[in-house]
């Protein structure tokens, strides 16, 4: 019997239908989850990506979602710069199949953990991938927002805390690992590195929108967590009192950076929960300023800073308000 074109598609679609309505789930993103993907089945062989520190893990999880198992090294309230790791933690890598760091030599502590994996595993620097390709301007891209690579100082690993960083940069640069160690998802990842990256030029907005109109922009901090973030929302971080891995200014510095801050009328200095805030303390007492623990690796325990949303507005809201407090 011949069928004729129209009807053929007709049965198609019909078989379509039905195959849809009786077994598939119909994703966020019109793509079909099969039965075996369910978000609610544990995932024996969904992939196992360990990161450093939070904010990976936030970014994996936007990403690769229920095809995708996440581990983070860094428990919430530590050091990311000088963590280390317990025996217990340092198994929790062995059966990884990408292993993601910061990089930049902010959490150089995992490296002795990453190399207990096994040899398949894919190891990712993200700063040190980031700073060798670096990244030009994408005009014209569906997100586009207007985005100087050569302005940004790649060194500084703190590269999460600016959300654009994160869309062109970072996410690209996960959503490619992922793929390569799970070809079969390339299709997920891709959607949801989509759909995420069009969330993060949104939250760019708000955050532009919060962090303007301020009484006041300058401000000191304890570490250069804060220079992405400040340089992409327009503040002016004054100074930093160390870098990321030195120890205490000497005096000399010290004091310059004080006479500096006390000229410059800043108002606020801002710590790093898990860091020590002694230096920090002591500086914003001889300049009269505010003292405010920020929180640039996040916590899942902590409903205010759970989730990369979460992690960056809770910051942001804080830094606002600490700029926007009276002036003596
Ligand atoms: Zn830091």
């Amino acid at each position: 019997m011949e069928i004729s074109k129209g009807k053929a598609v007709f049965l198609l679609l019909c078989l379509i239908f039905a195959v849809s309505s009786c077994g598939g789930l119909l994703g966020p993103l019109g793509f079909e989850i099969g039965p075996s993907e369910s978000p609610d089945e544990p995932g024996s062989d969904r992939l196992l990506v360990v990161t450093s520190i939070y904010p990976l893990t936030c970014l994996v999880d936007e990403i690769g979602t229920y095809r995708v198992d996440t581990q983070t090294l860094l428990p919430p309230g530590e050091n990311a710069h000088m963590h280390e790791l317990t025996p217990e933690q340092m198994t929790q890598v062995t059966d990884a199949d990408l292993l993601l760091r910061i990089g930049g030599g902010l959490d150089d502590w995992v490296l002795r953990s990453f190399a207990m994996a096994r040899d398949r595993a894919r190891r990712i620097s993200v700063t040190d991938t980031a700073r060798s390709r670096k990244p030009a301007a994408r005009p014209g891209s569906p997100d586009s927002i207007a985005f100087d690579s050569s302005t940004i100082d790649w060194s500084n690993p703190h590269l999460w805390l600016d959300p654009l960083i994160v869309r062109d940069v970072v996410v690209p640069l996960i959503t490619e690992n992922l793929i390569a160690a799970d070809p079969e998802g390339k299709e997920h990842y891709q959607a949801h590195s989509a759909r995420f990256r069009s969330q993060l030029t949104g939250l760019h907005e708000e955050l532009k929108r919060l962090m303007s109109g301020l009484p006041s922009e300058k401000f000191l901090s304890d570490h250069p967590a804060w220079t992405h973030f400040a340089q992409r929302y327009g503040l002016t971080q004054v100074d930093v009192l160390q870098t990321c891995t030195a120890s205490e200014p000497d005096p000399a510095t010290l004091s310059r950076i004080i006479d500096d801050a006390l000229e410059k009328d800043v108002s606020v200095v801002l710590t790093t929960r898990g860091h020590s805030d002694q230096l920090a303390r002591r500086v914003a007492e001889s300049i009269n300023a505010a003292l405010v623990e920020m929180d640039p690796i996040g916590d899942p325990g902590e409903p205010d800073r759970r989730g990369y949303f979460g992690l960056l507005r809770y910051n942001a809201t804080r830094l606002r308000r600490a700029l926007s407090a009276e002036q003596d």
